[in-house]
């Protein structure tokens, strides 16, 4: 028998499971992690709330999580509760799935100011990620600026830019509901230090700009580049770019009925944060795109935010006694290996990005390395041992069957159409699990 515990119960995590699974049928145990009562990681809390049919992979976790041979294993923080080398003497392998739920710093002064968010607190606020529900941006103000042309940046201006009616069907949590509800927010300054050739954002998502209520992009028609160098584009980022033309080409008139503006600002590098107390502008230098870098002209110019998001990456956050590549942001591994029995997988492993379902080969490399190393098993105590472990520490863990009667409450209190109120808090959490 083979003992596997997976840190993570995100994508990565619930993919490496399927894959061990596939690999080893009976012969293998796989206990999933997670420092949180409930499941899914990014798909809960970072996948953004309108965006429902993406959350709906969950359905395929779901059927993993249930089988036999598969434990979820949630309110245990590894580093915290149990070490990892802990984990090393009970599992054949332990995988590190634990995504990349820090920031990258916006490292230019002013950073510290009010009002002034990474996206993953911001994302997380209007998710309901306990650590950051209690985030209470102020939306009070007229102008936000969010920093990146990736699709979080795009996530982060939708949100802002939509009406309550347009959440409808959604699982957006009642505190930001209520929160943009109230919110002046009026325009909205995505401000991207390259051109519209090096967007990160896909054409699915960038056309939903086009959609929305009340709200319209625009984008200035000088900062386009001649329209045959689309040619050279990879399609999807040229269908991309299509949308920013189709964007530009909307006259000036139209705006005169739109009550939200979303302004896409290129060749515009953050430079400093300007205000007291919270923060009031942004000072920004234009920039230069030579061989597909910014480079900075020395013309520098303040746009007025009230608010500022900044989308530009995350980072791993590094678990004691884990090698860690600080410069990469990620844990320090060699195609998934750190060491023989200890690997990582997702975001983890490779940094922010790809889509969901670059995680499902993810997984069934990293099961594929496990097999070479570990061959048949070596005798480990597995979750047995961890139950001891767990008992003796006091470890209030939370089970799947747990987790089913949490997520029926969050069914339960959802408002009209939306499928579920999720609990904000790890301590509502552990009461809605009941006895
Ligand atoms: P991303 O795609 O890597 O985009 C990051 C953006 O931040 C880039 O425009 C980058 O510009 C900019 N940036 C980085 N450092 C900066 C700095 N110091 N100053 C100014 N700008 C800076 O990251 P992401 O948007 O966080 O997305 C992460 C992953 O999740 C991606 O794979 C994304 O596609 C995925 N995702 C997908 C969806 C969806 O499919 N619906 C939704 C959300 C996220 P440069 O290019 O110039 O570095």
């Amino acid at each position: 028998m083979r003992h596997i515990a997976i840190i993570g119960s995100g994508p990565a995590g619930y993919y490496t499971a399927e894959a061990a699974q596939k690999q080893w049928g009976d012969e293998v145990r796989v206990d999933v992690f997670d420092m949180l009562p409930v499941p899914y990681g990014l798909i809960r809390t970072g996948v953004a709330p309108d965006h429902q049919s993406i959350k709906g992979v969950s359905k395929r976790y779901e059927s993993t999580a249930l089988s036999e041979n598969v434990s979820f294993v949630g309110n245990v923080k590894i580093g915290r509760d149990v070490t990892v080398p802990e984990l090393q003497r009970l599992y054949d392998a332990v995988v590190l799935a634990t995504g990349a739920p820090n920031d990258r710093p916006l490292d230019i002064p002013g950073s510290d100011l009010g009002n002034v968010f990474g996206s993953a607190a911001f994302v997380g606020w209007y998710n309901g990620h306990p650590q950051f529900a209690g985030l209470d941006p102020d939306l009070s103000g007229r102008t936000a600026g969010v920093n990146g042309m990736g699709n979080v940046a795009l996530d982060v201006a939708r949100i802002l830019a939509k009406t309550e009616g347009e959440f409808a069907g959604s699982d957006i949590v009642g505190h930001a509901l209520d929160a943009l509800r109230a919110s002046n927010i009026r325009r909205i300054v995505v401000v991207g230090r390259r051109g519209p050739h090096q967007i990160m954002m896909t054409p699915k998502e960038l056309g939903e700009l086009g959609h929305l209520a009340r709200a319209a992009p625009k984008v200035d028609p000088a900062d386009l580049p001649e329209e045959g160098e689309d040619a050279l584009l990879e399609p999807g980022l040229r269908k991309s770019v299509t949308h920013i033309r189709s964007f530009a080409a909307i006259p000036e008139s139209h705006y005169a009925d739109v009550e939200v503006e979303v302004e896409f600002d290129f060749f515009a590098a953050p430079h400093r944060l300007l205000g007291e107390g919270n923060v009031e502008a942004i000072e920004l230098e234009r920039t230069e795109v030579q061989a597909g870098r910014a480079i900075g002209t020395g013309e520098f110019y303040t746009l007025p935010a009230d608010l500022v998001v900044s989308c530009i990456g995350y980072q791993t956050s590094p678990i004691p006694d884990v090698p860690f590549d600080e410069r990469a942001g990620k844990f320090a591994n060699d195609e998934g290996r750190i060491l023989p029995g200890l690997y990582c997988v997702g975001w983890a492993r490779r940094g922010p990005s790809g889509t969901i379902g670059t995680n499902r080969p993810d997984g069934f490399g990293v099961v594929e390395l496990i097999s070479h190393d570990i061959g048949a098993g070596g005798g480990k105590q597995g979750r047995e041992g961890f139950d001891k472990l767990a008992e003796a520490r006091g470890l209030d863990v939370v089970s799947f069957n747990d987790w089913k009667k949490i997520e029926a409450q969050e069914e339960a209190r959802a408002r009209d159409g939306a499928p579920r109120e999720k609990f904000v808090d790890v301590g509502q959490m552990i009461k809605a699990r009941g006895d």
